[in-house]
């Protein structure tokens, strides 16, 4: 699963773009920012970290779902 700092994403869309498993989605509501941040599509994203690597703003971290129950 992706954790994101909403305050480094600027909504540019790439990591929405190149997802190659249509795991990201633009927020419905606007943030603080006045941008739709990107949102994860429930079990689709397999941990490929392409989005992470993709960011410009080193906003998006791939997690491990185990990781984050601990
Ligand atoms: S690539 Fe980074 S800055 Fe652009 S929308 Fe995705 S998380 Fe935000
Ligand atoms: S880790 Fe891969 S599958 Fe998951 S949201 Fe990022 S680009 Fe998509």
């Amino acid at each position: 699963m992706i954790e994101l700092n909403e305050e480094y994403c600027k909504g540019c869309n790439l990591c929405i773009v190149y997802c190659p498993r249509d795991a990201l989605e633009p927020a419905e509501e606007l943030n603080e920012k006045g941008i739709h941040p990107p949102v994860e599509v429930e079990d689709r994203c397999n941990g490929c970290r392409l989005c992470e690597l993709i960011c410009p703003d080193f906003a998006i971290t791939v997690v491990e779902k185990d990781e984050e129950e601990e």
